[in-house]
């Protein structure tokens, strides 16, 4: 068997005539830059979302610098986000010269720690990125207390939960990335809802900040060839949104695939002692972006490999938490600042998750997990 991470292939087989045909009518057209299917799926992503503007764009980093830049944060101002995620989200903060301030993490969710937000609030802080890891939110309710309370932007980082439904304390429910001033999300192909390249969007209710996004994205311009701010050049283009548009209609039930195979792993490893899998909380649903689990006494270097042997994929998402990078060593951060996400690191390890796992594949991989682990 080679199962990999993400399987790409099978699930373009099963949606093969529709997102050929979606393709063919963009070359028959030749709008390949913010064509029909750019507006449309674009359109329809703001239903699905319940948002009141979708604003495409050429990657989830870019949403994210977007949203920092619609938002005029100065040099110098400070950003707070988690120390245990991907890269984009503290390199947008250092690229536009405003202070990453990063913080610790839950040692149940992974996700970012709102007592420690609110520990790391300066007079100079002016927004908060949560990011909303591996397919489930982080706590809403609290971050947006928080900035409340500290008059702070919010900009959900929601490249991994795309989907997932968070519930608030007073029981109503909103998408994941429509909850805070402004959502960032990524179409790259191995996302949940993945395009054939790379592809983002930006959301938000707020009218002014759709029009200061939009203005961005498109070189600071409102009217064509006057710039009115520094803006940048990214767009989403009409075949990814074409593709786009056919897939969207199956997010919820790519989370319903994702979320089987998450149940097959919970319960084979639930005996194990050495395996903690996954704790979702209480207020939000999960989408699985990853199915990562926390190994206990295990030599995860011998399991890996053992895994890889037999064919099956597997990867450390993330091997080194942000603070410990060498781009971004600061001495405000020494090794052992942020204890939670180094145990983590040193740690976790993550099972192939999509949705096109069959059960002779699920168990494959399980068996072979505890062969390793219980031996
Ligand atoms: C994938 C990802 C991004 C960046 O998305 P790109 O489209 O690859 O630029 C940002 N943040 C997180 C948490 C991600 O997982």
């Amino acid at each position: 068997m080679n199962i990999p991470m993400v399987d790409l292939q099978g699930q373009y087989r099963k949606l093969k005539t529709e997102i050929d045909t979606e393709i063919q009518k963009v070359l028959d057209t030749s709008s390949y830059i913010n064509g029909p299917a750019v507006n449309e799926f674009a359109s329809n992503l703001a239903s699905y979302l319940g948002a009141k503007h979708v604003i495409p764009c050429a990657n989830g980093t870019d949403a994210l610098q977007v949203a920092m830049m619609a938002l005029d944060l100065k040099p110098g101002e400070e950003v707070i986000t988690t120390t245990f995620t991907f890269i984009a989200t503290a390199e947008v903060i250092a690229l536009l010269g405003l202070t990453p301030v990063l913080v610790d993490v839950l040692e149940d969710t992974m996700n970012i720690d709102p007592e420690a937000i609110r520990n790391a609030i300066t007079p100079k802080t002016k927004a908060i990125v949560p990011v909303h890891l591996f397919g489930q939110c982080a706590n809403m309710d609290e971050i947006m207390a928080i900035a409340e309370e500290h008059q702070l932007f919010v900009i959900e980082d929601n490249a991994q939960a795309i989907g997932a439904n968070y519930t608030f304390k007073n029981g109503t429910t909103k998408k994941a990335g429509t909850i805070g001033h402004i959502g960032c999300t990524s179409f790259f192909p191995s996302k949940n809802l993945g395009a054939y390249g790379d592809g983002g969007a930006i959301f938000t209710n707020d009218d002014q900040m759709a029009e200061q996004m939009r203005i961005v994205v498109n070189h600071g311009m409102n009217v064509r060839y006057y710039h009115d701010f520094i803006g940048v050049n990214s767009r989403l283009d009409s075949i990814q949104a074409a593709i786009l548009k056919v897939k969207l209609p199956h997010l919820d039930d790519f989370a319903r695939a994702r979320n089987y195979a998450a149940n097959y792993y919970n319960n084979a490893f639930a005996n194990c002692e050495k395996i903690i899998t996954p704790v979702t909380a209480t207020f939000t649903d999960h989408v699985f972006h990853q199915y990562t689990l926390v190994l206990n006494g295990v030599d995860r270097d011998g399991l890996q490999k053992h895994l890889s042997d037999k064919g099956i994929s597997n990867a450390v998402y993330y091997p080194v938490p942000l603070h410990q990078q060498k781009a971004y060593r600061d001495e405000r951060y020494q090794d052992g600042a942020f204890p939670v996400a180094e145990k983590l690191s040193a740690n976790v390890i993550s099972l192939p998750i999509h949705t096109e796992l069959t059960d002779e594949q699920l168990k494959f991989i399980t068996d072979s997990v505890l062969e390793f682990v219980e031996k």
